[in-house]
């Protein structure tokens, strides 16, 4: 059995997750705030002056900072945070260009939080392509430097007079440096978070505390033909720790690249060890492997040194996809998998099912097996439409001429429902949970 598993609440690092998202969720709030409150307060005071056109902007301002609340709530905080940057910036500019353009007595100040949230944009999309990441900070700097650079003309008839602007102006600047201040505090509490993360992962490693638990795979008599090698993090004060509460942290800090060649590695060589064992020699062995991993341009070298160094055969080896690695880069995905094919790898769709899992996939790309993700196994007992979705998985298998392995079987009848259908390969707790490979191998000497 799995020993215990420490629960993720008192686990710094995933703490450290969870407060950076909190951090990144209440800015985002904030920030859709003070679009909707200025422009519908602006957008109020420009209609009672009958400036209908500069009302209809401020008021599509504020419309803006809503969606950003509503996108943030709805944890599309990617999304989020690009359409508070674009607001954000509209109304800037704006501001720069109409409002409070620089006048022979007063000069504008607007136009210094274009270079606060240049300052924003760099930090808070450091993980966006570089062309994105640089595209928005440039962007923002320019729009700086225009209006910098714009000579004083005559105001637009609705700008806000210089009384206002007079006091305006200290408001203005006080603002800016405060902010300022606080975006960079914000910045640089994330980045030694994320140095002490990136440190604790390497210790790990280095110190061996990372360990690969092995889950059964069976047939359909429930013999064991193969194993999922799952990744565990085992910590001498915080027990044992799953993937879900140390593996996003290490796809951010790119930690995962080291992680995932020693993954690699460990598996081959466990498989060279099973065969030594005429009761082992013929299972299979199934090795996650992430999106940055295989993104990286000598991934199929790596897999190859890992075989031969343990001196296994290929076809013993299974790596398993998610839909996600295959949507960023599809035509690079593509030839990897098929020089893996080509060495004699298979390759298992994982999750299958999860996320907008595509047929093109299966079709097109060199997939040896399908996963049918937890998520349908679960209810297919009680709702009919799971128990078709998974009979119409199973067909669509059997015409692709790949093996279908149900995940998350849990109970005998979910057992004898997939069986019915034609299903012949099962992995879940019903079989057997991760164990490490002392109980795997007694469970084999045992079978
Ligand atoms: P996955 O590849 O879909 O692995 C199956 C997960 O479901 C495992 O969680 C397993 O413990 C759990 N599971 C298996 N049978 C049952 C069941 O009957 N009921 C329930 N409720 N759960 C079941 P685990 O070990 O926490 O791993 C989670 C995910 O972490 C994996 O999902 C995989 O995506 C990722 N992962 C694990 N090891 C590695 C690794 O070495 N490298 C990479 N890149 N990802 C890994
Ligand atoms: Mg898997
Ligand atoms: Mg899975």
């Amino acid at each position: 059995m799995e020993a215990p598993v420490h629960g993720s609440t008192g686990y710094w690092a995933d703490a450290a997750e969870r407060r950076r998202r909190r951090r990144a969720f209440n800015l985002l709030m904030a920030t859709g705030l003070i679009m909707a409150m200025l422009g519908l307060g602006w957008g109020v005071f420009f209609a009672l002056r009958g400036a209908w056109a500069v009302a209809a902007v401020e008021l599509a301002i504020a419309l803006l900072g809503g969606v950003v609340i509503l996108m943030a709530r709805l944890r599309r905080t990617r999304a989020a945070a690009w359409v508070a940057f674009a607001g954000m910036a509209a109304l800037l500019c704006f501001f720069s260009a109409f409002l409070d353009a620089s006048t022979t007595t007063i000069p504008g100040t607007s136009h210094l939080f274009l270079l606060v949230l240049a300052l924003c944009a760099h930090h808070v999309f450091r993980a966006e392509p570089p062309g994105l990441r640089y595209g928005a900070v440039f962007a923002l700097l320019l729009a700086f430097a225009v209006f910098a650079a714009t000579p004083v003309g005559t105001p637009a008839p609705f700008a806000i007079s210089d009384d206002v602007r007079r006091i305006g102006i200290w408001v203005n600047l006080a603002t800016v440096v405060a902010s300022f201040l606080v975006v960079m505090r914000l910045a640089e509490s994330d980045i030694a978070e994320h140095r002490a993360l990136h440190r604790a992962l390497r210790d790990a490693l280095s110190q061996r505390r990372f360990e690969l638990f092995y889950q059964p795979q069976v047939d359909g008599e429930g013999h064991i033909v193969g194993a999922e090698a799952l990744l565990r993090w085992r910590d001498a004060r915080r027990g044992i720790l799953r993937p879900g509460e140390f593996m996003q942290a290490a796809e951010e800090t790119g930690f995962i690249l080291p992680l995932g060649q020693w993954v690699l590695q460990a598996a081959c060589t466990q498989l060279r060890a099973w065969h030594a064992d005429p009761a082992m020699r013929s299972l299979r062995l199934s090795v996650n492997i992430s999106a940055l991993q295989l993104r990286q341009p000598d991934f199929v070298q790596q897999v190859s040194d890992a075989m031969a160094r343990a001196g296994i055969d290929a076809g013993r080896l299974t790596l398993e996809l998610t839909e996600s690695v295959l949507v960023h880069d599809m035509e690079d995905a593509a030839g990897k998998m098929r020089a893996l094919h080509a060495m004699g790898v298979r390759l298992s769709l994982d999750d299958f099912g999860a996320g907008h899992s595509s047929l093109s996939y299966l079709r097109e790309l060199p997939f040896a097996e399908m996963k049918i993700d937890r998520t349908f196994t679960r209810g297919i007992v009680r709702d009919a439409h799971a128990a078709s979705i998974t009979r119409n998985l199973l067909q669509l298998g059997q015409d692709l001429g790949i093996d279908v392995i149900a995940e998350g079987i849990e109970q005998q009848d979910q057992f004898g429902l997939l069986g019915e259908q034609g299903c012949r390969l099962f992995q879940g707790y019903m079989f057997g949970r991760p164990m490490d490979v002392d109980a795997f191998n007694r469970r084999m000497g045992a079978a």
